[in-house]
């Protein structure tokens, strides 16, 4: 594949020194393709470039996927064999997060580090959090202390290790509008039902792993 590869670009450069106006010679130092501003100047079409040399921005997927290869979390392989009960996840499918003590499913945590990174080439600083898994212990815990506006024990995303929660400093202002724009390419999102006039109460700060979620609260309503 690589060689194959290789071999693409070869030919299409070749190719394209063949076909041009002779202003790219071979071993000339100039470029094989125009500039930006000869291109936008020309009065006559130009040459294209060769699509193997066309330099692609990368999407946010991909370049999660690059920080994922390259600042792999450490002790967390990002694996997760599945088959878990809601709060009641073995510690073998959590990765700790980089605010202790909170914890998510591995996945998870390994597309939240990515998107962390990001967040931090922004704005210098990490997301900060206030929640993150919850056993079955903690979710009754909370449940008994804020009534129906907590899940009910056994249906919280956070049960899942699928849900995250934001100190305000992250998920309002100019930092809220960044994850509102750029979480969803790195899997995350503040899901509908938590919006304003949601189906369910008003949480800007709950944001979820939405693709696991959906695979795992396929019937249920949870939170
Ligand atoms: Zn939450």
């Amino acid at each position: 594949m690589r060689t194959a590869l290789a071999g693409t670009l070869v030919a299409g450069i070749t190719a394209f020194a063949v076909g041009s106006t002779g202003r790219a010679e071979a071993g000339s130092t100039t470029p094989p393709w125009p500039t930006t501003l000869e291109a936008l100047t020309a009065s006559t079409p130009t040459p294209p470039v060769p699509i193997t040399m066309v330099e692609r921005p990368l999407s946010n997927l991909e370049r999660a996927s690059r920080s994922e290869a390259r600042n792999a979390v450490p002790g967390c392989s990002g694996i997760v064999i599945g088959g878990d009960r809601n709060g009641q996840l073995p510690p073998s499918e959590l990765c700790d997060l980089w605010q202790r003590p909170y914890q998510d499913r591995a996945d998870a945590v390994v597309t939240l580090y990515a998107l962390d990174d990001a967040y931090r080439a922004r704005f210098g600083t990490d997301m900060c959090l206030t929640s993150g898994y919850r056993d079955l212990e903690k979710q009754a815990a909370l449940r008994a202390s804020l009534g129906s506006r907590a899940a009910p024990p056994g249906l919280s995303n956070h049960g899942w290790g699928l849900a995250i929660d934001f100190c305000a400093a992250t998920y309002t202002g100019t930092s809220g509008a960044w994850l509102d724009e750029n979480g969803p390419a790195f899997g995350w999102a503040n899901p509908p039902w938590a919006h304003r006039g949601g189906a369910g109460p008003y949480e800007p700060w709950h944001w979820e792993y939405t693709s696991a979620v959906a695979r795992m609260t396929a019937s249920a309503p949870t939170r």
